[in-house]
């Protein structure tokens, strides 16, 4: 990044202050300050994708606070210090576009949804009605109609709507699964429901799920971990048991939540075959695919990951994840039309009136728990325009290509780094293996000795500001990397640069 003292507003208004902008004051002080705003922008963009760049310049919590200014003042400052603000806070901020950055699930920085952002800032509108959004609302209904359809052909009826996450996603579809068993729920609440509610989801699952079973006053207790395999898949049969030993005791399984793509694995749970199950007993079917949804863009890796999708009853689908859409973008889609709104909608009179100039249905509004809904619309229909289906498709067929690229690497090193399991998206899953340990046999001493190095190689990325790569512990085994490839500006050599890089500031652990 240029120096923050670089961006230099005129000398005759750089005493300004925000009242020589608009709308106190015509003139060119509106667009000096906003163009040299732009020019921090602009730079940060060309920093980020700029392999020389470092991704972070780390800082703990205490220094960092004493390199910034970060307090409310009494008096306004001016302009220029605004713009000095502004390009300090870039400097310290982490480039999660850069193409060394591989440590979220949303990596990148795609420039036609960022500039959809930039828009939809702009233009400061608000979701809940036509009334104040008619293009925005009118775009959401075609996107998510598209999405519906690539879902499954007898989904183009449903209904979807955008929100604030992919664990508010999932909450929805737990409430309207709830509705579609008990609609008396909305107006009489718990005492409807004569029994105990119980859901499913597999051990591996996002924790967003089971924090529904708490927010909605089922109790953690009542959200089961379904057993998963070696690859991180739910097992239907254990499902099935779970289900018949809760409804001896007199319990009301409803909901199942199938996970396409787990957070840390990436695994795909087999859908037919719990689909099959939620069938047998009379369950809804959800599936969390927030982080795998992108690949049903992909007639390459679609099947069999998300084969039988289409026999959900509702998908959370993020593409702020896999497609890079800018933070954020989050979908929840439903099979079934009019739940969403029936199992929502309080109908405030000041907002959603009856008599209306237009046709009411466009107030989306209504379907949400929300009252205001930030636009996250219009990103993702400005790069779906710029991409097309076959952009997107090309998107995600090489981000696999490239986890397949990182897998074969790997393979390549095995005195460097083991592989944990094939990965069916571009979650790999790996230990770096440091010189000391290399003659080692690969035993659960060795694998508790690899986990400890995790943490410290981690910090050394930090402090070395060059590589970024995450790391936990899950049930079986102690702390491992997880690499995440879902930014377009990774390269075969940067793969090759990310696995360099952990020898030479591992080696010596
Ligand atoms: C990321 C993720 C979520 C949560 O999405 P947010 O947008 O972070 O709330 C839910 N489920 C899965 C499988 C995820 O990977």
């Amino acid at each position: 990044m240029p120096n923050t003292s670089n961006y230099k507003l005129n000398a005759a208004i750089a005493n300004s202050k925000y009242t020589d902008l608009l709308p106190y004051k015509d003139g060119s002080t509106t667009n000096e300050f906003l163009q040299r705003i732009v020019d921090i922008l602009l730079d940060f963009v060309k920093a980020t994708n700029d392999r020389k760049e470092k991704i972070l310049d780390f800082h703990h919590p205490e220094e960092m606070q004493n390199l910034l200014d970060l307090k409310v003042p009494e008096k306004g400052v001016t302009l220029q210090q605004l713009v000095n603000d502004c390009a300090t806070t870039l400097k310290y901020q982490v480039k999660t576009g850069h193409p060394h950055f591989f440590n979220q699930l949303s990596c990148g920085l795609d420039l036609v949804s960022m500039a959809g952002e930039w828009l939809t800032a702009t233009a400061n509108t608000n979701m809940f009605t036509y009334e104040i959004a008619p293009v925005f609302i009118l775009m959401e209904t075609v996107v998510m109609t598209h999405m519906r359809e690539i879902i499954g052909c007898n989904w183009k009826n449903g209904d979807s709507i955008l929100a604030p996450g992919g664990s508010i996603s999932n909450l929805y579809a737990f409430l309207a699964a709830r509705h579609k068993m008990f609609p008396n729920y909305k107006e009489k609440g718990i005492a409807t429901i004569q029994g105990q509610l119980v859901m499913f989801t597999s051990d591996q699952s996002h924790y967003s799920v089971k924090s529904c079973a708490s927010v909605c006053g089922l109790g953690t207790d009542n959200c089961l971990m379904v057993p998963s395999d070696v690859n991180g898949r739910m097992i239907p049969s254990e499902l099935e048991k779970l289900i018949v030993e809760r409804k001896a005791k007199g319990h009301i399984p409803f909901f199942v939540c199938c996970t396409s793509g787990t957070t840390v694995l990436g695994s795909f749970d087999p859908i037919n075959e719990i689909a099959d199950i939620c069938e047998t007993y009379g369950l809804w079917l959800h599936v969390d695919a927030a982080w795998g949804g992108g690949l049903l863009l992909s007639k390459k890796y679609r099947h069999p990951r998300l084969s039988g999708v289409e026999r959900a009853h509702s998908v959370t689908w993020n593409p702020h994840k896999l497609q890079g859409a800018l933070l954020q973008c989050s979908t929840i889609h439903f099979k079934e039309n009019g739940l969403l709104l029936s199992c929502n909608s309080m109908s405030a009179d000041y907002l959603f009136m009856q008599d209306k100039l237009y046709d009411i249905q466009y107030d989306t509004g209504d379907k949400v728990i929300q009252c205001g809904r930030h636009n996250d619309i219009f990103k993702l229909w400005l790069q779906w325009r710029a991409k097309g289906d076959e952009g997107f498709e090309k998107h995600m067929d090489r981000l696999m290509e490239l986890s397949e690229y990182m897998v074969k690497r790997i393979k390549e090193q095995p005195d460097k780094f083991y592989l944990i399991m094939e990965p069916e998206m571009v979650n790999v899953s790996f230990w770096y293996i440091p010189t000391r340990l290399r003659k080692m046999p690969h035993t659960s001493a060795r694998e508790a000795e690899l986990g400890k190095i995790c943490p410290i190689l981690k910090a050394r990325m930090m402090e070395s500001g060059t590589l970024m790569v995450g790391y936990q512990p899950d049930d079986r085994r102690p702390n491992f990397f997880r690499n995440i490839i879902s930014s377009a500006a990774v390269k075969e050599s940067d793969v090759d640069f990310l696995l360099a890089e952990m020898d030479r500031l591992g080696h010596n652990l």
